[in-house]
């Protein structure tokens, strides 16, 4: 998912709406935004892209100075309208907005709690969990008792939260998700990603820290602790393949490092080939960097339909093949005849890879090696990124020479691990700087059997 908060400016929503748009590739099953006038709290939240939820003169309804809004995948809980954010309730303290990027590991626990002690809930999203949470605080103010429930969560969140009268931005302990600060005409925003500051012309100022809460108020920024991080696991996902290119995120460009591990693959796992293609888009900057490493002509051997969503938003397996055909054709011209070195950034389930290879072939390459820019994932995210079900991903019950038959290659490389983590430079010593969980299995919190598929009913 990705979130979004603004407050000290006249055109909050039609900013919120801008910054969404440049977050929409974190999320395309729903956006919502709510802003804050002074007296009365608006909000809107729909289905699909953020085009479509605020078609028209939507954004006209909601006027206010102060707005938090959100963009959705599910990771828990299904995709409907009842789990769109942010999530809007009011309660004693007044009213409350809140959106949610990540995914809670302990939001199942807390649930059972609540409920048998009467709680009754609406949605099926982990986010809910937090609500009540906020609601049933016994300090005198909203941000304490936001503080208060943060304490009790356990698993990624970066949150933007809109009261009355603030906006409350905080980032887990660990730094699982990305989120940064930024200012624009004397307003404070902050944004999943920094691709949002410069969609509206904003200045990036700093990245929010792990267990760090920032309110914002008529009277600026207050920066506060809610914990002590204990052990920073930024998701390196995001780099590989979730985030921007064009995004900063806790001071790395998401394209220079990708282009980076393009070019510790090559040195890695070369092969004698004619050219070098990257899977559009996330890959690119990849196949850049391999091509440039192993001196081998970069060209663009496969064309994404730019009308089509990301292949794993669709629900099932089926949909998931149909939408891979769907989506990219290889380009004739320049593959046909052609050894071809094919990167793609990650490989979780194969369908993708195993269709474009024999796509290459129909095209005319007369080899096709694949190269992913990142290890085997063997393991499930808890924390919010679909990698899917264990069962579903390949690397956990196949050999790599079993993948390579599977997806028909001539040959395949993944990368290992600590090469990934020395595209980071010197902080590739720092394991614990970085959440790689997914490729091995070493969770930077803890989980519960249920952590996954907790909410589903
Ligand atoms: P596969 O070959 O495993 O079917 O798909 C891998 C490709 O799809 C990569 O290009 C990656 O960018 C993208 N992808 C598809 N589904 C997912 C997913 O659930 N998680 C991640 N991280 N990447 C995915
Ligand atoms: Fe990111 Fe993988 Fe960790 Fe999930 S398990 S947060 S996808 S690195
Ligand atoms: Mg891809």
């Amino acid at each position: 998912c990705g979130v979004f908060g603004i407050f000290g400016h006249e055109q909050a929503a039609q900013l919120s709406y801008y910054g969404l748009y440049a977050l929409q590739h974190r999320g395309q099953e729903s956006a919502g935004i709510a802003v804050i006038d002074g007296h009365t709290m608006h909000s809107h939240r729909g289905m699909g892209l953020v085009t479509e939820v605020f078609s028209g003169d939507r954004l006209q309804t909601l006027p206010g100075y102060a707005a938090v809004g959100h963009v959705r995948y599910s990771t828990t809980g299904e995709s409907s309208i009842r789990n769109a954010q942010p999530l809007v309730f009011d309660f004693r303290q007044g009213n409350i907005a809140l959106a949610h990027n990540g995914n809670l590991v302990n939001a199942r626990q807390i649930r059972d709690i609540l409920e048998h002690q009467g709680s009754i809930f609406q949605s099926t999203s982990d986010t809910e969990v937090v609500a009540h949470l906020i609601a049933r605080g016994m300090y005198k103010t909203i941000s304490e008792n936001v503080r208060e429930s943060m304490s009790m969560l356990k698993g990624a969140y970066a949150f933007v939260i809109l009261t009355d009268h603030e906006l409350i931005a905080m980032r887990d302990p660990q730094g699982l998700r990305p989120m940064a600060l930024g200012q624009l005409d004397g307003a404070y925003v902050v944004a999943s990603e920094t691709c949002a500051f410069d969609t509206i012309g904003a200045t990036f100022i700093r990245d929010i820290e792990p267990g760090e809460m920032l309110i914002i108020d008529d009277q600026g920024l207050h920066e506060q602790r809610f914990s002590e991080s204990s052990r920073k696991a930024l998701c390196t996902f995001e780099y590989i393949y979730f985030a921007r290119p064009d995004s900063d995120i806790d001071g790395f460009n998401v394209h220079m490092v990708r282009k980076q591990l393009g070019k510790l693959l090559a040195h890695e796992s070369p092969v004698e080939a004619d050219v070098v293609i990257g899977v559009p888009d996330s890959s690119i900057s990849a196949a850049i960097g391999y091509a440039e490493e192993a001196h081998l002509p970069y060209e663009i051997g496969l064309i994404k339909n730019k009308y089509s969503g990301r292949t794993f938003i669709q629900p099932s397996q089926e949909l998931r093949s149909l939408g891979v055909r769907l989506k990219l054709s290889a380009v004739k011209k320049i593959v046909a005849g052609k050894r071809v070195v094919m990167v793609d950034d990650s490989l979780v389930r194969g369908t993708t890879s195993a269709r474009l290879v024999s796509l290459l072939r129909e095209a005319g390459a007369t080899e096709v090696h694949v190269r992913i820019s990142s290890p085997p994932v063997r393991h499930s995210c808890f924390y919010g990124i679909d990698t899917s079900a264990r069962e579903e991903l390949i690397a956990s019950k196949q050999t790599i020479a079993e993948i390579q038959a599977f997806i028909g290659a001539d040959s395949l490389a993944y990368m290992e691990e600590a090469t990934m983590l020395s595209a980071f430079g010197v902080k590739a010593n720092e394991k614990h700087g970085f959440c790689n969980a997914c490729f091995t299995g070493m969770y930077p919190t803890e989980i519960y059997p249920s952590s996954k598929t907790m909410l589903e009913e």
